[in-house]
């Protein structure tokens, strides 16, 4: 009878098709090949039965001694994350912006956690720690100072390591009270600390559900992600399109 497509292998033949395993070289190769390249891929023989997966061979199995070198990558993206609990007699800041509530952030400066975890998210991209390393909160000199400071100071570390900020995305859990008309002028305060445009300031923010510490109004959180630049890429660009104009 004749059949539409290819035939399906008998079971044997199925048996007898071999499998895949990567390149083998020198003496370590044990399929009796040996000081050569074999190419990319060779069939396994009957020795090999009962394999499942392919079995790298090769001389290289030892870690190298040495560490390699840093990957000259000048993009960087760095992650922040900062939770507060909410307590009567505390200022709302978030983002530098004054939020008229009943309750604010516990913490030692204004326990702004939107601009701790942008702080985090770019000390983080230039791997050069985290807020608790450079404004400790066991100092008096941080006792109820702007966050827009720490910022500040963020921005200058980042400018001193030859870093551009890109952009940066931070979301808010709060779950009273709403926070989206406040969004535009945080996204402005966030933007002047950094030296940005507001347009690469993200905000967003959400509510808790009901669940968790955010969500039964015990807790403000925030998360940021951000973007960083060597300055060399950045400038080379930037005369890049200066010279296409000419
Ligand atoms: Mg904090």
């Amino acid at each position: 009878m004749k059949t539409s497509g290819r035939a399906a292998k008998p079971e044997a033949a199925v048996a007898r098709t071999p499998a895949l395993r990567p390149i083998a070289f020198g003496r370590r190769a044990s399929s009796g090949v040996r000081g050569s390249l074999l190419g990319p891929w060779k069939s396994l023989g009957p020795q090999d039965r009962g394999s499942t997966l392919p079995r790298l061979v090769g001389r290289n199995k030892k870690a190298p001694r040495t560490a390699p070198s840093a990957p000259q990558t000048s993009i960087r993206a760095g992650l922040g994350n900062d939770l507060h609990r909410l307590v009567a007699g505390r200022k709302l800041v978030l983002g530098g912006v004054r939020i008229p509530f009943e309750k604010g952030p516990a913490g030692h400066s204004d326990g702004d956690a939107l601009a701790h975890a942008v702080c985090d998210a770019l000390l983080g991209a230039a791997a050069l720690g985290d807020i608790g390393r450079h404004f400790p909160n066991t100092s008096p000199r941080w006792r109820g100072a702007s966050s827009l400071l720490f910022l500040q100071r963020v921005c200058k570390l980042l400018k001193d390591a030859g870093y551009a900020i890109a952009n940066v995305d931070a979301t808010v859990g709060l779950e009273r009270p709403r926070l989206s008309p406040h969004i535009p002028r945080m996204q402005k305060k966030l933007a002047l600390a950094l030296g940005l445009n507001p347009s690469q300031i993200s905000v967003k923010a959400k509510t808790g559900e009901g669940v968790d510490a955010v969500g039964r109004g015990e807790a403000v959180q925030a998360d940021a992600v951000a973007l960083i630049v060597k300055k060399s890429r950045v400038e080379s660009q930037e005369s890049k399109v200066k010279n296409s104009k000419h």
